[in-house]
């Protein structure tokens, strides 16, 4: 009988689909999948690690599932991914639950761990490939939306960013080998497809030697049965004037945009290496709404970074006010070992930062909920995603993004089919989620 795996995928949507690759090399090998850590012979866990509070959740993981070793069904433990990068001999020292760590971006270099498995080797440190291994995947979304990893690693040293250590440079795919990728995925009835990447902005610019992001979105956008392509992670400086053009041209590419600004303050964007300033992100940010009037901005911020005064937070939170943007996620800076940020001075203490990522989340509230309220009565697009015990739908619209934006209420008295489109008038809003009735091609609600 074959053994049964279960692997816990940890982090970002890009680890996601590593594991996802993992999980069809163990297959392809003869070994049956399990969702049930109780009735698994074998764990991988997948961890993340970019910085502290990410690793010490990877810790937990570990801990709990090495207890199940003790307890239960559970023979053998593997990890790999980000925190392996970052701290493979401490795992090896530190956690005897491990049985093997394996630092490689092959997913067949798994299956080569678990079969030698026996020999008691630890430690399977396979060095960093130099281009991208075409691999198929598993996935683990849900039937209509996939990610889709079009680079790894980076090439901009954030001075507070572990992820150029952990991913190395920047490595796209080829236009070719991603088309094909999602052309398979439509087969298989992907309506959604998320680029990921550390910085998807500067897409191509190792081997086509600029950026090359509209080409792909031009490559993509003929692509069958796809209907929405959304891009994440896109750093705003390299944003070009082609990128906006594409966005606007191509009716496939959802009008929305993840771009991450850190902060506003010069003198902050210049310590954190940012090529930023806060000129040319209004600039950015004023030819995007200018050109594509309906687009729903997402971005990241950082409070606490080292040195960051009153000021200078207070120019982030006017700036905030200015921009509007629809969806934040805030970041209390993290000291991380091996960045250059760790060795500055003026370490902010953490109940400033604290307090700080507080004010900023509860202004985005508001800027959110108001941004939401000017949606009532227009009709979109919603892409149903399940029923809710409430008998409502659950889905989103062009403006959101699977896991990190809100969701999308859909009132039906008929029976709506999760992974199709239906058209919503909006009705109600919240901070976050909107609600809305099913609108009938006719005009009449349902
Ligand atoms: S762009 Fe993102 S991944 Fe790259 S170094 Fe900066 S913060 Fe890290």
């Amino acid at each position: 009988m074959a053994q049964k795996i279960c692997l816990i995928s940890l982090g970002c949507s890009k680890n996601l689909v590593e594991s996802e690759h993992i999980l069809y090399a163990v297959k392809k090998f003869g070994y049956d999948l399990t969702g049930d850590i109780n009735d698994a012979d074998i764990a991988i866990i997948n961890t993340c690690g970019f910085i502290s509070s990410a690793a010490s959740e990877s810790i937990r993981f570990i801990i709990e599932t090495g207890k199940l070793k003790k307890d239960g069904k559970l023979k053998y433990l593997l990890v790999t991914g980000c925190m392996v990068e970052r701290y493979r001999e401490e795992l090896l020292k530190e956690m005897p639950e491990i049985d093997a760590v394996v630092a490689s971006s092959d997913p067949e270099d798994i299956v080569r761990a678990i079969k030698s498995i026996h020999d008691s080797t630890k430690l399977f440190d396979i060095k960093e490939v130099e281009n991208i291994k075409e691999y198929p995947r598993i996935l683990s979304t849900p039937s209509y939306m996939a990610y889709v990893k079009i680079s790894e690693g980076c090439n901009n040293n954030c001075s507070f960013c572990t992820i150029p250590s952990i991913k190395g440079r920047y490595k796209s795919r080829t236009i070719e080998n991603i088309v094909k990728e999602v052309d398979t995925l439509s087969r298989e009835g992907i309506k959604e497809i998320v680029l990921v990447a550390q910085d998807t902005a500067r897409y191509g610019i190792d081997i086509y030697h600029r950026n090359a992001i509209a080409d792909l979105l031009r490559a993509l956008a003929p692509v069958n049965g796809i209907q929405w392509i959304r891009i994440m992670y896109c750093y705003p400086e390299a944003i070009t004037d082609e990128l906006v053009e594409v966005i606007k041209e191509q009716p496939k590419i959802c009008h929305y945009l993840d771009m991450p600004i850190q902060h506003c303050s010069d003198r902050i964007l210049r310590s954190m290496h940012r090529d930023s300033s806060r000129e040319n992100l209004i600039t950015i940010i004023e030819k995007l709404r200018k050109n594509i009037p309906d687009i729903i901005l997402r971005t990241t911020v950082m409070v606490g970074y080292p040195g960051e005064s009153e000021e200078e937070f207070n120019e982030l939170i006017q700036f905030m006010k200015e921009m509007r943007f629809d969806n934040v996620s805030t970041f209390a800076y993290s000291r991380e070992e091996g960045t250059e940020a760790y060795n500055l001075p003026c370490q902010i203490k953490s109940k400033v930062k604290t307090r700080r990522k507080q004010k900023i989340m509860l202004i985005q509230k508001e800027i959110s909920y108001n941004e939401n309220c000017k949606k009532i009565g227009n009709i979109y697009d919603v892409l149903i995603e399940e029923k809710t015990s409430e008998g409502k739908y659950r889905g989103r619209y062009y403006g959101q993004a699977p896991e990190v934006d809100g969701v999308f209420y859909v009132n039906s008295k008929v029976d709506l089919i999760p992974g199709k489109f239906v058209r919503v008038i909006t009705k109600k809003a919240n901070t976050y989620d909107l609600e809305g009735d099913f609108y009938e091609k006719d005009g009449t609600c349902q």
